[in-house]
This record gives structure tokens, C-alpha cells and sequence, in this order.
């Protein structure tokens, strides 16, 4: 979700916006809130009829929910096409920059061409919240808890999946149009590029966990024998942080997740419903996973592929596609002249729907390495080092000395928390995932650990192997095109 929400984003954002080939200004907008609006009556049609369903023929609650989810997910395409419409076709963009003239006008421009998608999905999130409250209140899981009043629950999904990806993103472009607006002649040297470079780098490295942390309203996790124990094990496995948090989901998720690069500000944030649904062992068993891709570097490992990728894929698109127009004069000869205008702006998305497929296919897979290997540091967080022991019979690992081999108790207490993660979030084990692998693949390669601990050694080493080839390949491909641009 958050990754479609950042290329759609994205597409916004580019320079140029298609001009209307044969509406007027005025259509336009109406077409295109028209559609808007459309789109959200169908969810409340949709959401009626699913909460009938639910109440009607409980027996048949699966395929209800399986209905549901493709109906959703239909739906979220369906504003997406029709928002990439109303920019290309409607030319909703150049109303708001040309005919509004607000093109200059820092930030608001930008919100105002999003606005069309950003208010289609809250009202998507909205029509389907009665779906969702039917659901939780009919779910035996949930037995006797009351579900979130619909502004509260609009609250978190805005917080949730929009507030990560577009805050940085607003943030960002505040800062740089302004840096435009005050020094307009700067915009083309060397020094301001490299500035805006460092800008990127500093809200993606020291905002970002900050950011979270006040958008996911998560709090210190309180004094107790659960916080005891997992500062014994940061303590064991030598790992710094700045605070555990508690991430409020009103028990929705069991999740945990850690941001930060550097040491400060780095979190580890506890959803909940973990804490709540696993046992003291299991959610030290997360925690380590979370340590795990702090030890073996995974962040700064994404963040150095996801910029390579960005200059090899920019320096390519530099070569191959028509170049954009590089002064007032030409960029206002393109307006009005759907033809031109729309060449660059299709070059431009076939660009990014290519960058899309691209990240979504290599740094799948290098993601979903990297789970496993989080998963391996995961069961020796919680192994006490002996090959052949058969249980640990409630002993606390403590600060024993770190680093110890796995065993397989630690393996098990990993699979149990895995298991138990999946069913309190009611994911089917054989789900697959593009960023983790489904929960039965997962599960298969930690059992067969325990028969075959040989394998350990031999993922790790091709791995290290994977990411060493990785990198090379794309700065290398850097170095080449470079040589070729230049
Ligand atoms: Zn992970
Ligand atoms: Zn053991």
C-alpha cells in the first residue's frame, strides 16, 4: 500500500503536467471531483451489502472475506486509474498550475493536484469502515472489545499509511521550493543539487524515526518485567538504542518494526497486539529479529541500493529519453500543446512505472533475504548456545555472554512467535509476501535448520555474496554512465 501511495505520489510531483487537450478549465474540475465522488458512492453501495452478507450468512465468512479483499483492492485500483486520468486526460496538473497560476506557490500547489486521490482514498477508507466495524464485531477473536469510532478509525489510516510516506516527502518539498524561491538562480549549480542531495539524506536518516514515532503516536514502553527483559537481551546482544516504544493499534496489529540507521534516534517499535498475544520468550524472539537487521546493516544496505538504482535508472532515462524543457520560454510553449507535453510527461511515467517494476522485483528479493537472515538472528536471540539442549525450562538468558550459536529451543520459540504472529493478524500461512516471504516459507527453512545446522553458514555466505554482487553491479553501472553521459 505505502509503496503504491509513493509512486502515485511520485507521479504528481513530476515537472510536467500534460496540458487538457479539449476541456475547459472549469469541466475539468468538475469531471475530474465528479469521479471522486462516484468512486466513494460505490464503497458505501459495496459496504452496505457486505455488511448485510456478514450478519446474513455467517457460515459463509470466508468467501465473504475473500470477496471483500478483491473488492478493495479493485476499488484502490480503480482511484488510482482514475486520478492517473483526470492528470493525462482531464489535465487536472495544469488547471491547478496554469490556470490557478499557483505553480510557484510553495507546497500548495502540489497538495492541491494530490487532493483529487488523497480525498478519494479517505472516503474509501471511510465507505468501507462499516465493513471492517461488521467484521471485527462478528470475529470471535475480538469477542467483547468495542471497535474505533469512524474518525479515530479514518485517524490511524491517515497516520498509518499516508503520514509516513507523504510527510518526508511534503517536507522535503517545502524545503527545496523554498530554497528555490529564495535563491531562483542557485537551482542549476553544482553546490545546490549536493544540498538538496544532504537534505534528502538528513530527513530520510534523523526525521524519519522521529516522524514516526509522533505519527504513530507510540509511546515509551512502561517499566516492567517485559521491558527488563529485552534490555538485558539489547544488553547481551550489544545493541544501542534510543527508547522501546508501544505502538497503539487498539490490538488491530501484532507488529514490530526498528528505525534508524545511526544509534540516535534509533527505536524499536512494539505494536500492542504483540505484546499482548505472544509470550515473554516469543517477543524477545521479535525483538532480536529487529536487532538482526540492525547488526547485519539492512537499512543502510536498502538505502545505498535504493540510490545506486535511482542514479543508474536517472542517468539511463538521461540517455534515452527526450530531454525536458530547460527554460521558461520552452517549458511555456508546452503548454497547451497536449501532443508535446504528453510525450514527456508518458516518457515520464513509463520512467518511474519502470523504476516501479524494477524495485518491486530486485528489492523484493534482496528484502526478502534479508527477513531471513533477521530471522536467523532472531532464534540466537533467544538460543543459550548448547547444540543439543531440549528446552530451557523458563531460563532467562539474561546477560550471559553474547553471541551464542543457535539452538534449537531458540529456533522453536522463533517459529512460535512467527505462527503466532500470523494468526493473530489472521494472515494464512501460505500467503506470499514481497517483502517477508509467506509465513510457511519462512517457517520451513528454521525447521530445516534444525536438522540440517549446516545450512546456516551456507545461507550467510551466499548472502554476503548476493549484496557484494548487488552493489558492485550498480556501481559499476554508475561509473559507465557516467563515462557515457558526460
Ligand atoms: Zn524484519
Ligand atoms: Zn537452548
Amino acid at each position: 500500500m505505502q509503496f503504491l501511495l509513493m509512486l502515485v505520489i511520485c507521479l504528481a510531483f513530476l515537472p510536467v503536467t500534460p496540458a487538457a487537450p479539449f476541456f475547459h478549465p472549469l469541466w475539468t474540475a468538475v469531471a475530474t471531483w465528479s469521479g471522486v465522488l462516484l468512486l466513494s458512492l460505490s464503497t458505501l453501495l459495496w459496504s452496505r451489502y457486505f455488511v448485510r452478507r456478514i450478519h446474513d450468512r455467517p457460515d459463509s465468512r470466508a468467501a465473504t472475506l475473500r470477496l471483500y479483499t478483491r473488492v478493495r483492492l479493485f476499488h484502490t485500483l480503480a482511484c488510482v486509474g482514475w486520478y492517473v486520468a483526470s492528470l493525462f486526460l482531464l489535465g487536472w496538473g495544469t488547471v491547478v498550475r496554469e490556470t490557478w497560476e499557483l505553480g510557484d506557490v510553495i507546497l500548495l500547489d502540489e497538495l492541491l493536484i494530490l487532493a483529487p486521490f488523497l480525498l478519494g482514498i479517505c472516503l474509501e477508507w471511510l465507505g468501507f469502515y462499516d465493513t471492517e466495524k461488521a467484521l471485527f464485531e462478528t470475529s470471535t477473536r475480538y469477542s467483547g472489545q468495542t471497535f474505533w469510532g469512524r474518525m479515530a478509525y479514518l485517524g490511524y489510516h491517515i497516520r498509518f499509511y499516508l503520514g509516513l510516506v507523504l510527510a518526508p516527502i511534503l517536507i522535503f518539498t517545502g524545503i527545496h521550493e523554498t530554497m528555490i524561491a529564495l535563491m531562483p538562480e542557485a537551482s542549476g549549480q553544482p553546490w545546490f543539487l549536493l544540498a538538496s542531495a544532504g537534505l534528502l539524506l538528513f530527513i530520510i536518516l534523523i526525521l524519519t524515526p522521529w516522524l514516526l514515532k509522533v505519527l504513530w503516536n507510540a509511546r515509551s514502553l512502561p517499566p516492567g518485567p517485559l521491558r527488563h527483559r529485552l534490555e538485558a537481551a539489547a544488553r547481551r546482544l550489544g545493541f544501542t538504542y534510543t527508547d522501546i516504544l508501544l505502538w497503539n493499534t487498539r490490538g488491530g496489529v501484532a507488529n514490530a518494526m526498528v528505525t534508524g540507521v545511526f544509534r540516535f534516534p534509533r527505536y524499536v517499535l512494539l505494536s500492542d497486539g504483540l505484546v499482548n498475544g505472544l509470550e515473554p520468550e516469543e517477543i524477545e524472539a521479535v525483538f532480536g529479529h529487529e536487532v538482526g537487521h540492525v547488526k547485519h546493516h539492512h537499512m543502510a544496505l536498502y538505502l545505498g541500493f535504493m540510490m545506486l538504482s535511482l542514479m543508474v535508472i536517472s542517468l539511463t532515462a538521461q540517455l534515452i529519453l527526450p530531454p525536458l524543457p530547460e527554460n521558461e520560454a520552452d517549458y511555456l510553449g508546452l503548454l497547451g500543446d497536449w501532443a508535446k507535453s504528453g510525450e514527456i510527461w508518458l516518457a515520464s511515467v513509463g520512467g518511474l512505472l519502470f523504476l516501479g517494476g524494477y524495485i518491486w522485483l530486485v528489492f523484493g528479493l534482496l528484502s526478502r533475504r534479508c527477513e531471513r537472515q533477521a530471522d536467523i538472528y532472531g532464534c540466537k536471540s533467544v538460543s543459550c548456545g548448547q547444540p543439543d539442549c531440549t528446552g530451557h525450562d523458563g531460563l532467562i538468558l539474561g546477560d550471559a555472554p553474547r553471541s551464542l550459536p543457535l539452538c534449537p529451543t531458540g529456533i522453536r520459540t522463533f517459529i512460535r512467535a512467527l505462527e503466532r504472529v500470523a494468526d493473530l493478524n489472521g494472515i494464512q500461512r501460505d500467503k506470499p509476501s514481497w517483502r517477508h516471504s509467506s509465513i510457511a516459507r519462512r517457517v520451513a527453512f528454521l525447521e530445516s535448520l534444525l536438522w540440517q545446522p549446516a545450512l546456516e553458514p551456507q545461507f550467510q555466505r551466499r548472502l554476503f555474496l548476493t549484496k557484494l554482487g548487488l552493489v558492485t553491479a550498480l556501481s559499476v553501472a554508475v561509473v559507465v554512465l557516467v563515462v557515457l553521459t558526460s
